[in-house]
């Protein structure tokens, strides 16, 4: 399988209860390395602009508003399978569908508050990386 870079971040909710840490050493846990992270609170413009492609969705408001609600993680993600690795571990969207055992299953609330993001697929991942780290940013191996 191939070596890839996929795009998570971990969401307001997950933030605010503190979990950053078990998150990540799921990802670690499963063979993927943070190559890049930071820590920001999202302007709406900018949450707006990530989500684009849901803009027409009846939830895109809730999204976004939720999405500015506080700060949160963002990271490039590395290894084998690196985009449906990040996928399983994931979970379901909504998280009273998701899996026991993943990361939705354990530290999610609600389909709003469901804790991480990942790119759904290897032009998702592309364009979701460089709309938050340059090529400098990115310490892949
Ligand atoms: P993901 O790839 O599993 O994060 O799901 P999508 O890309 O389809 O949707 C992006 C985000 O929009 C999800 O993580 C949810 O937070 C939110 N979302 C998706 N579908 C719904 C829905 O039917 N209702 C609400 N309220 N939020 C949704």
């Amino acid at each position: 399988m191939a070596v890839e870079r996929t795009l998570s971040i971990i969401k307001p909710d997950a933030v605010a209860k503190n979990v950053i840490g078990q998150i990540l050493a799921r990802f670690e846990g499963a063979g993927l390395r943070v190559v890049a992270a930071r820590m920001m609170q999202l302007s709406e413009a900018q949450a707006q602009a990530f989500y684009a492609v849901h803009k027409a969705r009846p939830f895109f408001g809730d999204l976004v508003r939720f999405m500015i609600s506080g700060p949160v993680m963002i990271q490039v993600l590395e290894g084998e399978g690196a985009i449906a690795r990040n996928r399983e571990l994931m979970g379901a969207t909504d998280p009273k569908k998701a899996d026991k055992g993943t990361i939705r299953a354990d530290f999610a609330d609600s389909i709003d508050a469901n804790a991480v993001h990942g790119s759904d697929g290897e032009d998702t991942a592309r364009n979701e990386i460089s709309f938050f780290f340059s090529s400098l940013d990115v310490n892949g191996r």
